[in-house]
C-alpha cells in the first residue's frame, strides 16, 4: 500500500518514479497464476528424454526415509560463505544429534583453482576428524557431500556439476563428476573418509523434513539461491526409461532435485525487468538461472543497487553532489543490505541513514531514505511472491491438495516479511476459502546436516541388502 501521508515531503518527480518502479515490480495474483501455469509445464518437459529449462534431475534417492535411520555419519555443505561439516548421530527415533564446526571459505575461494577448493575441505575435514575422534577411527566414516550446485547424478555417489551458480567460477569442474574431485584430496591428506552419497541442499532438506514431519512434501531453499526437491514416482519420469537396474519397481519414489532457478530461461512468463536483463547481462554465467537472479539472496541488494545507481546517476534525482564510488561497485550490498532497510521503520528511518553512510558513504536526506525503503519493500515482495510459484506447481502437478513446504536459506529464515508475503502469493493462487492454508510453508530441519546423514543411511541400507 502506498503510504500517502508520510510521502507528503518527498517531490513529486520522485514519487512519479517511485509509481513506475511499483507497477514494475508488483506481481499481479493473475500473473502469480500465469506463471505457475507454465511452471507446471516446465516441471513435466524436464522430466522428458528431451528435457527442458528446467533441469529436474533424478537424485536416485529412491527410499522415503521411515525416521529409523540410525548410527553416525559425517555431513560437509559447501556453501557461498562457510564449508560446514557435521557429525550426525541418527536416533532411530525420528530424531537425530549433531556436532558441527564452520570454516569460513578463504577470500578469492569463488573463483580460486579447483585443487585450492577441494584441499581446503579435505583439510578441515581432518581437522574435524582428528578433533571428534582422538583415539582414531576403525572404519571409514560414511560421508554425505551436500553440493548445493545443479549436478547430473548417474548414481547416488556421483554428481557431475553442470554449471555453476551464485557467483561460483572455478575452472576445471564443470563438465567433471566433483565427488573423485574431492575424495582424491581426501586420500591426499589421508582423512578416514568415503564420501558415499552427493546430496543437493533441496534433496536434504527433503528428505531430514520427511524424517521429523510426515506431511512434508517438499524441501525448498530460499537462500543465495533458490530451488527445490520433491518426490516423484519412477513410472513418470520418462527419462529414466532405459537407465535404471531392473530391481527398481516403476512404482518407486525417486526424489527429483528441480534445479528451478533455471525456470524460463527462455524468457515467456517472468516479468523481467531492465536491472534483472543488465544483472543477468554481467553475471559469470548470462543466459542461466533466470529465475533466481530475480529473486535470491545473492542477487536482491545488486537490484537495490541498480535501482539506486539509475535514480541517482543517470537521472540525477537523488544523492546530490554525493560520491557515488561505492554505489557504483558490483556486488557491494549483499542481502543483509535490503534486509536492514526493510527492518527499519517507515516513521524513522535512522538506520537506513546509519547504513547509507557506513556501507556507501552516502548522506541521505529524509525523503531519499522514504523512497529507498520503500523500493526494498518493493523488491522483497517481488522476489516472496515469486518464490513460491515453485510450490503451487509442484503441488499441481503431484496433486497434493493439503502439504507442508519445507524451506530453508537466508532469505526464507531472516528476510522480513517474507514468510507472510509468501502466504500471501500462496493465497492469491489458490483462492483458498477455508479458514486455514491447506499448504503451508514451515521451516525445515537441518537439510544439509541430519538430511545428507539419513541419504548416506538409506544409501548404505540398499547396498547391505544388495539393491542398486
Ligand atoms: C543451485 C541449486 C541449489 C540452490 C540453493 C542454486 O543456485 O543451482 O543446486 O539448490 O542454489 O542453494
Ligand atoms: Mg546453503
Amino acid at each position: 500500500q502506498h503510504r500517502k501521508g508520510s510521502f507528503f515531503d518527498v517531490p513529486e518527480v520522485l514519487v512519479h518514479e517511485l509509481h513506475k518502479l511499483e507497477s514494475l515490480l508488483t506481481v499481479s495474483a493473475g500473473t502469480l497464476k500465469k506463471i505457475t501455469d507454465h511452471f507446471i509445464t516446465e516441471l513435466e518437459k524436464g522430466l522428458t528424454k528431451q528435457g527442458g529449462n528446467i533441469p529436474m534431475i533424478p537424485t536416485w534417492v529412491l527410499d522415503f526415509p521411515t525416521g529409523k535411520e540410525k548410527g553416525d555419519y559425517l555431513a560437509i555443505d559447501l556453501g557461498g560463505t562457510n564449508l560446514r561439516v557435521v557429525l550426525v548421530k541418527l536416533g532411530g527415533n525420528h530424531d537425530f544429534d549433531t556436532t558441527q564446526s564452520k570454516y569460513a571459505l578463504p577470500e578469492g575461494m569463488r573463483t580460486a583453482k579447483k585443487e585450492v577448493l577441494w584441499d581446503f575441505i579435505a583439510e578441515c575435514l581432518k581437522k574435524f576428524v582428528e578433533e571428534e575422534f582422538p583415539e582414531g577411527c576403525t572404519a571409514p566414516l560414511p560421508l554425505g557431500f551436500t553440493f548445493s550446485y545443479p549436478a547430473t547424478q548417474h548414481s547416488i555417489n556421483n554428481g557431475i556439476l553442470q554449471r555453476w551458480t551464485k557467483g561460483f567460477d572455478i575452472e576445471g569442474v564443470e563438465g567433471h563428476d566433483v565427488v573423485p574431485q574431492l575424495q582424491a584430496s581426501i586420500e591426499k591428506f589421508g582423512v578416514p573418509i568415503n564420501v558415499v552419497a552427493l546430496i543437493n541442499d533441496t534433496t536434504g532438506t527433503l528428505v531430514a523434513s520427511m524424517y521429523t514431519d510426515p506431511e512434508a512434501k517438499m524441501g525448498l531453499i530460499f537462500g543465495t539461491g533458490c530451488n527445490g526437491a520433491y518426490y516423484d514416482v519412477v513410472k513418470d519420469i520418462p527419462k529414466l526409461e532405459g537407465k535404471l537396474e531392473s530391481d527398481v519397481s516403476p512404482d518407486s519414489p525417486m526424489a527429483i532435485n528441480c534445479e528451478y532457478g533455471a525456470f524460463d530461461n527462455e524468457h515467456l512468463v517472468l516479468p523481467r525487468t531492465k536491472y534483472d536483463i543488465q544483472i543477468d547481462k554481467e553475471s559469470p554465467r548470462p543466459g542461466q538461472q533466470s529465475f533466481e537472479k530475480m529473486i535470491s539472496g545473492y542477487y536482491l541488494g545488486e537490484v537495490l543497487r541498480l535501482i539506486l545507481l539509475e535514480l541517482a546517476s543517470e537521472r540525477q534525482l537523488i544523492f546530490k553532489n554525493q560520491d557515488l564510488t561505492k554505489l557504483n561497485k558490483p556486488f557491494i550490498l549483499d542481502t543483509s543490505f535490503p534486509s536492514k532497510i526493510e527492518e527499519d521503520p517507515f516513521e524513522n528511518l535512522s538506520d537506513v541513514e546509519e547504513l547509507f553512510n557506513s556501507v556507501l558513504q552516502i548522506q541521505t536526506t529524509a525523503p531519499e531514505r522514504k523512497i529507498i525503503r520503500r523500493i526494498a519493500e518493493l523488491i522483497g515482495e517481488r522476489s516472496a511472491r515469486l518464490s513460491i510459484c515453485g510450490i503451487a506447481a509442484i503441488c499441481k502437478k503431484r496433486g497434493y491438495k493439503t502439504a507442508h513446504a519445507a524451506a530453508d536459506g537466508s532469505v526464507y529464515n531472516k528476510y522480513p516479511g517474507f514468510k507472510e508475503r509468501a502466504a500471501k502469493g500462496l493465497r492469491d493462487i489458490f483462492d483458498w476459502e477455508t479458514e486455514e492454508d491447506p499448504i503451508i510453508i514451515v521451516a525445515a530441519e537441518d537439510g544439509s546436516g541430519a538430511g545428507a546423514a539419513i541419504i548416506a543411511a538409506l544409501t548404505e541400507k540398499r547396498l547391505r541388502e544388495g539393491k542398486s
